[in-house]
């Protein structure tokens, strides 16, 4: 109980380097077997098409319910995973973990649901990276054309030339690249030529006030005008209004995500919206 005070304590008064680092320490001691005890698990988000609002995916999105710090925010405990090599063990396990779902739900019928799935710069830098995903393929039989991998643009990724054979050989298995938080990241343009994502996930940082404020509009506008040069498709992320909603689609976008439509829900949850929006409102890719 002390624990979780101090824990809440913190957000709510800026904590002195002494106490974040403490903190910090705490993290990365708790989170190792945090996989083991079951305290870490998967939510999906619902992506949808813009213009009739089908369901075109769904994003996993990890959790971490501790037993004393209470649900830890992947925000804070990416970055202490990404430090201490721990990123690994836990990609992999999101990477089976969100495999095995879809091809429950494939059984289930939402046979060509996209699964996203998030993963850090530093996974790139395993030298068995893309072993482990056709191995993650193979055991659960997904069909590796439903498997996005969402990558957000950053300076952890330094050996691009390494990144971009990696990628290449994903794709020729049929997985497929979005990037992640764009246009809030680094080298954004250069990125798009060498890793030629199919989507671009527009950060929520530029849907947010959208409609109040012209130069995050315009940004958006150039956002989808790149997107549509390049060939790619358009995700915003973060819509949380119908006003939001209606910008994005009047400017062409064409998938959105975010509260407005649904929160991030545990499988189960999640399946029942499905079967409540009689999923597929429109015949898929196959
Ligand atoms: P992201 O991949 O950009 O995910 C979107 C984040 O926005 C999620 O936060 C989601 O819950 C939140 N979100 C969705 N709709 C809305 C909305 O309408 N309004 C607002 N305010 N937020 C919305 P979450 O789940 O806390 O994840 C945060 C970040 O942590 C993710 O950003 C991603 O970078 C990272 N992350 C999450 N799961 C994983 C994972 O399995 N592996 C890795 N490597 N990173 C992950
Ligand atoms: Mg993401
Ligand atoms: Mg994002
Ligand atoms: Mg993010």
């Amino acid at each position: 109980e002390a624990k979780k005070n101090r824990h809440q304590k913190s957000l709510f008064f800026e904590p002195c380097f002494g106490e974040r680092l403490a903190y910090k320490v705490e993290l990365e001691n708790e989170l190792r077997g945090a996989i083991e005890r079951g305290e870490i698990s998967l939510h999906y988000q619902l992506q949808q098409n813009i213009q009739h609002c089908g369901i075109v995916g769904v994003e996993a999105l990890i959790r971490w319910n501790h037993p004393v710090l209470g649900s830890v925010s992947p925000v804070e405990f990416i970055p202490v995973a990404e430090e201490t090599g721990m990123i690994i063990a836990i990609g992999e396990w999101v990477m089976k973990t969100a495999c095995r779902q879809q091809v429950s739900w494939a059984e289930a019928g939402f046979g060509s649901l996209r699964m996203s799935i998030n993963v850090s710069p530093y996974q790139f830098q395993d030298e068995l990276f893309v072993e482990k995903i056709l191995h993650t393929l193979r055991e659960t039989g997904v069909d590796a054309r439903q498997i996005t991998l969402e990558v957000t643009e950053s300076l952890a990724i330094r050996d691009v030339e390494k990144v971009s054979s990696q990628l290449r050989l994903l794709r020729q298995w049929g997985i497929k690249l979005a990037i992640d938080d764009f246009g809030t990241g680094y080298a954004s343009l250069k990125y798009l030529r060498t890793f030629e994502p199919h989507l671009l996930k527009i950060d929520r940082f530029f849907v947010d006030g959208i409609d109040v404020e012209a130069e995050r509009g315009d940004m958006v506008r150039a956002i989808i005008a790149i997107g549509r040069s390049l060939n790619m498709e358009v995700l915003a992320e973060g819509v949380e209004t119908e006003n939001q909603l209606q910008f994005l689609r009047a400017a062409g976008c064409d998938e959105v995500q975010g509260y407005y439509l649904s929160r991030p829900l545990p499988a189960e949850a999640l399946e029942q919206r499905l079967r409540l929006k009689g999923y597929p409102l429109t015949t898929g890719a196959d």
